[in-house]
C-alpha cells in the first residue's frame, strides 16, 4: 500500500502538458508504480517498438506534386498483431501518434483482444482535398506500409476523417501489391467488402454501454438523465443516439463549426439528417441555440461525452466541468492535469482506453469473420459486443476498488498487468 500511497500522490501532482505522449506516460507511471512493475519491463512497454514516418508525393488536380507526411507507429506487438486506426487532420504529429499507438495496446488488453497497438495518421486536412486526391493519398500510404501492413502483423482501421471508404481504398491496394484478396488487413471496411455488420456504430454503442454502467454503479437513472455530447462525427452522433435511445436527454452537442445547446432535448436523428445533408458538418443547425464548444464543456448535465479530439479537458478548465459523469468517445479528451481536479469534484470518468472499447471489439470481430470466410449476423455481433463492454467495464470497476484508485489509473493497472505478464512470459533478450 505505501507504493501505492506514493503512487497516488505522484498522481496527484502531474504537470500539465498537452502533449498526449506525456500525457499517457504520466498516467503510465502511476499505474506502473502501484503495480511494482520491474524496470526492464517498464522500459519496453514506455517506448514504441517501431516508428515509421513516410513521406508521400501525391499529384494534385492542379498537375503539381504535394509531398505529405506520413506515420505508422507500433507500439507493442506481445499481445498480437498490432491494430490501430489512421487518422487525417493537421495535427497529426510523432508524438500524438506515438500515444495513441500506445493507448491502442492498452484498450486492446483491457477489451481482452489478442491485438497489439499501433496507430497511424497523415498531416493533413483531408476536407481541402478532392475526392481523386484523397485516394491517391491513401494509396500512396498503402504503398509506403506494404511490408509493415498485414493479416497477421499489422491491421488499420478507421479514425479521425478516415472510414470505409478510405479503409476500401486500402484493401484494394494492398491486395494488388501483394496479388490475392486481403480484406483481413484492414478494419472498418464496407460491408461489401467483407465489413462487418454493426461496425460503423460500434464504438458509439460502447461509449453508451459504458455510460449506462456508470450510471448503474452511480445509481443514476438514464430516463432522468441529460448529457452533453462534444464532436458530431461517427463516435459522437451515434453515441448520442444510444444515449438518446437509452432514455437520456441530450441537451447540447457540437462539432468543429460550433456547439448547440437546448434544455428540451435535441433531436439526434434530426441532427444527424442535418449533418449529412450539410457536407458533414453542423453549422446553421436550427435544433439549438449556439454556444461555445467551451461552454457545452461546462454545462450543468449529468453526462458529458467528450467525442472529439485530444486535450479538451484541462487544468484550465476542469473545475468548470459541472457533470457527474465523463464518458471518453475520443481518445486523450483529458489532460493527466485535468484528472485530479476532476477526481477532487468527485466526478466519475470512464477512461478513453475503456470507454471507446468497443469500436476495436468489432474490428476484431471484423477480422476474423474476414479469415474464417464466415460472417455474423448483427444481433449476434452486438450481443458478443455488449457483453464485452459490459465485462471490460466491471474489470476496471473492481481493480478501482482495489486499488482505491480513479478509473483511469485503474484501467492503466488492468492493461498494464496484461501486457507486462505477455512480455515477460515471451521473454527478454
Ligand atoms: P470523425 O472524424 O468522424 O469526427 C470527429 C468529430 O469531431 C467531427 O464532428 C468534428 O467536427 C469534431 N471536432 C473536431 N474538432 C472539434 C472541436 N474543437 N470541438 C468540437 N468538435 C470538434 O472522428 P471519429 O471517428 O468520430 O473520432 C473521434 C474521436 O474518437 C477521436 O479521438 C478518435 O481517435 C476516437 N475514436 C474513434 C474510433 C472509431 O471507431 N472511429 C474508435 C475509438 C476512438
Amino acid at each position: 500500500m505505501a507504493v501505492a500511497e506514493k503512487a497516488a500522490q505522484k498522481q496527484a501532482q502531474p504537470k500539465e502538458t498537452t502533449n498526449p505522449y506525456e500525457s499517457m506516460i504520466q498516467r503510465f507511471d502511476v499505474a506502473a508504480k502501484i503495480i511494482g512493475l520491474d524496470e526492464e519491463t517498464y522500459n519496453i512497454l514506455k517506448a514504441p517498438q517501431r516508428q515509421y514516418v513516410v513521406s508521400l508525393p501525391v499529384a494534385m488536380d492542379n498537375g503539381k506534386v504535394q509531398v505529405f507526411e506520413g506515420y505508422r507507429i507500433i507500439h507493442n506487438t506481445s499481445r498480437g498483431p498490432s491494430k490501430g486506426g489512421i487518422r487525417y487532420a493537421l495535427e497529426v504529429n510523432q508524438d500524438e501518434v506515438k500515444a495513441l499507438a500506445a493507448w491502442m495496446t492498452w484498450k486492446c488488453a483491457i477489451a481482452d483482444i489478442p491485438y497489439g497497438g499501433a496507430k497511424g495518421g497523415i498531416t493533413v486536412d483531408a476536407s481541402k482535398l478532392s475526392l481523386g486526391e484523397l485516394e491517391r493519398l491513401t494509396r500512396a500510404y498503402t504503398r509506403a506500409m506494404v511490408d509493415v501492413f498485414g493479416v497477421d502483423k499489422d491491421i488499420p482501421a478507421p479514425d479521425v476523417a478516415t472510414g470505409p471508404r478510405e479503409m476500401a481504398w486500402i484493401v484494394d491496394e494492398f491486395s494488388r501489391m501483394q496479388g490475392s484478396f486481403q480484406p483481413g488487413v484492414v478494419t472498418g471496411k464496407p460491408l461489401h467488402l467483407g465489413g462487418s455488420e454493426g461496425r460503423v456504430e460500434a464504438t458509439g454503442r460502447g461509449v453508451n454501454t459504458a455510460a449506462l454502467e456508470a450510471m448503474r454503479q452511480m445509481r443514476l437513472d438514464p430516463r432522468k438523465a441529460t448529457a452533453a455530447v462534444q464532436g458530431f462525427g461517427n463516435v459522437g452522433s451515434i453515441s448520442a443516439k444510444y444515449m438518446e435511445d437509452a432514455g437520456l436527454r441530450i441537451v447540447a452537442i457540437s462539432d468543429h463549426t460550433g456547439a448547440f445547446s437546448n434544455s428540451k432535448g435535441i433531436s439526434i436523428g434530426d441532427a444527424i439528417k442535418y449533418r449529412n445533408a450539410n457536407n458533414g458538418v453542423l453549422k446553421g443547425f436550427t435544433g439549438g441555440k449556439l454556444i461555445s464548444n467551451e461552454e457545452l464543456l461546462a454545462l450543468d448535465v449529468d453526462v458529458l461525452a467528450p467525442c472529439a479530439l485530444e486535450n479538451q479537458i484541462r487544468q484550465a478548465n476542469a473545475a468548470d466541468v459541472k457533470a457527474q459523469l465523463i464518458v471518453e468517445g475520443a481518445n486523450g479528451p483529458t489532460t493527466a492535469g485535468a484528472d485530479k481536479i476532476l477526481q477532487e469534484k468527485g466526478i466519475i470518468v470512464v477512461p478513453d482506453i475503456l470507454a471507446n472499447g468497443g469500436g476495436v471489439t468489432v474490428s476484431y470481430m471484423e477480422w476474423t469473420q474476414n479469415r474464417f470466410g464466415y460472417y455474423y449476423a448483427e444481433d449476434e455481433i452486438n450481443k458478443r459486443a455488449d457483453r464485452s463492454m459490459s465485462r471490460a467495464f466491471e474489470n476496471v470497476w473492481a481493480v478501482g476498488k482495489k486499488y482505491k484508485v480513479s478509473m483511469r489509473i485503474a484501467a492503466y493497472i488492468f492493461a498494464l498487468e496484461k501486457v507486462a505478464k505477455a512480455v515477460q512470459s515471451r521473454g527478454h533478450y
